[in-house]
C-alpha cells in the first residue's frame, strides 16, 4: 500500500499526544497534572445544552443547508454587530464542524504549490501543517516575548512577496497568550494596502477571552481588508463547547461560494442539534462566560506570579486565551527535552514550545484551564524539578 505524497506533509497538534501519554501515566496509577490542555474545564451552560436536546426532541434529525441553518447564521450576524459594530450579511457566513475547518478550507482554497502562506511563530501547529498539506510554502514571522508576544508590522510585511496567497493571524494568541500590538496592527493593515493581492485570515477564537479591560479588536473592523478577510471564531472556546465541533467563519464574497462546495465535499453540514444550541449560547445569558473569564483570569495572574518566582524562569504578562509561555531557556536548553522529562517524572503535562514552531525553542506552554489549586501544585512541581536538577 502505498501513501499519497502529500501525506507527508501533514503535521499534527502534539497536544492530542501530550494527552495521550498523561492519560497513559494515569492508568499505570501515576499521578499527572495536565497543564497540557487547550479547552476550557467548565461545563457547557446548561441553557445550551437544553436547546440541543429540545432540537433533537423536536425532530431535527436530517442534514441541514450546507452552510448552517439560517437563524445560526442570523444569530451570528447580530452577534458580530453587537460584538463589533460590523455589518456582515449571514450570506458570508459559513458554520462548521470547529473553526478547524474553516482554517484548513481558507489553505486549500488558496494554497497551492509555488505560491506562499504567511503565518505567526509559535502558532498554532495546523497552520503551517495545512499550509505544507495544500502545496504552499509555508513562511513563518516571529511573535516577540518583548511585545507581549506581538508581531513587528514591518517584519510581516517584508514577509509577503508575489508569490503570498494569504497571510494568518492571530489574537488572543495560542500558544502565548498575546495579543497584537494595537500600532503594530494598524501599521500592518496599512501596509497591507501595499498588498492587495494577499487575504487575510484572522483567528479570532480566543477573541473573548481577554483581560485587563482590553477586547482585542475584531479584523472586521478594518475596512481596507474588507473584499479580502476570512474570519474564523467558534463556540469551542467562549462557550466552553470544545466537543460540540461547531465553529463560525465570515468569507468575502468572491470565497463564499468555494468555502461553501468544500463543505459540501468534506462534511455536507454540521450535527444539527449542535447548531441549536449555538443559537442559544449567542442569544441567552452570557454570565456563564463572564464567570469563566473571571476565574481564567485569576488564574492568570496567580500561575503568572507562581513561574516567575521561579529562579530562572522569565514570564511575558498573557493578555488573552488561557496560556502562560513561560522562557524556561536559561534552565533548559531544550523545551522538548524538558517538557518529557517533566511528564515522565513529576507528572505534569505542558507542551513543548517547539509544537508550536521553530522560534518556540526555550519556552513552554503552560494551560491554565485547570483547578487553580492543581495548576499552581503543577507549577510547584515545574520549580522542584528544575531545583532537583540544578543541586
Ligand atoms: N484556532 C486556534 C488558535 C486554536 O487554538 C484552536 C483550538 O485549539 C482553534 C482555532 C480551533 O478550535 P475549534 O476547531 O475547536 O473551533
Amino acid at each position: 500500500m502505498q501513501l499519497a505524497a502529500r501525506m507527508a506533509r501533514l503535521g499534527t497538534e502534539s497536544a492530542f499526544e501530550v494527552l495521550a501519554r498523561a492519560e497513559a501515566l494515569r492508568r499505570a496509577g501515576r499521578s499527572v497534572i495536565n497543564l497540557g490542555i487547550g479547552q476550557p474545564d467548565f461545563p457547557t451552560a446548561p441553557h445550551i445544552v437544553e436547546a440541543a436536546c429540545r432540537a433533537l426532541r423536536d425532530g431535527h434529525h436530517g442534514y441541514t443547508d450546507a452552510q448552517g441553518i439560517l437563524p445560526l447564521r442570523e444569530a451570528v450576524a447580530a452577534h458580530l454587530r453587537e460584538q463589533t459594530g460590523a455589518e456582515v450579511s449571514p450570506e458570508r457566513i459559513l458554520i462548521t464542524p470547529g473553526g478547524k475547518v474553516a482554517m484548513f478550507f481558507a489553505m486549500l482554497a488558496c494554497g497551492e504549490a509555488g505560491t506562499e502562506i504567511v503565518y505567526p511563530d509559535p502558532g498554532f501547529p495546523i497552520y503551517e501543517s495545512a499550509i505544507a498539506f495544500s502545496g504552499a510554502t509555508p513562511k513563518p514571522y516571529a511573535l516577540h516575548e518583548d511585545l507581549g508576544f506581538s508581531f513587528r508590522a514591518e517584519e510581516v510585511l517584508a514577509r509577503i512577496g508575489p508569490a503570498t496567497r494569504l497571510l494568518i493571524l492571530n489574537s488572543p494568541g495560542n500558544p502565548t497568550g498575546g495579543v497584537a500590538d494595537p500600532e503594530e496592527l494598524e501599521a500592518l493593515i496599512r501596509g497591507l494596502e501595499r498588498h492587495p493581492h494577499v487575504a487575510v485570515l484572522s483567528d479570532e477564537i480566543y477573541r473573548r477571552i481577554a483581560y485587563d479591560g482590553r477586547q482585542p479588536a475584531s479584523l472586521l473592523g478594518a475596512p481596507s481588508l474588507a473584499d479580502r478577510l476570512i474570519v474564523l471564531d467558534g463556540w469551542s472556546k467562549t462557550y466552553a463547547m470544545t466537543g460540540w465541533r461547531l465553529g463560525f467563519s465570515v468569507w468575502p464574497d468572491r470565497l463564499v461560494e468555494p468555502a461553501v462546495r468544500l463543505a459540501i465535499n468534506d462534511h455536507s453540514c454540521v450535527n444539527a442539534a449542535a447548531q441549536w444550541a449555538g443559537i442559544a449560547a449567542l442569544e441567552g445569558p452570557q454570565d456563564a462566560v463572564e464567570r469563566m473569564v473571571r476565574a481564567f483570569d485569576e488564574r492568570r495572574r496567580a500561575v503568572t506570579q507562581a513561574l516567575r518566582e521561579i529562579p530562572g524562569l522569565r514570564c511575558a504578562t498573557p493578555l488573552g486565551a488561557f496560556y502562560c509561555f513561560p522562557n524556561v531557556s536559561a534552565r533548559a536548553p531544550s523545551a522538548r527535552a524538558l517538557q518529557d522529562a517533566l511528564l515522565e517524572e513529576a507528572g505534569v503535562a505542558t507542551i513543548a514550545g517547539t509544537s508550536f514552531g521553530r522560534f518556540g525553542e526555550g519556552f513552554l506552554r503552560i494551560s491554565y484551564a485547570a483547578d487553580l489549586d492543581v495548576a499552581l501544585e503543577g507549577v510547584a512541581r515545574l520549580g522542584e524539578f528544575l531545583a532537583d536538577r540544578a543541586s
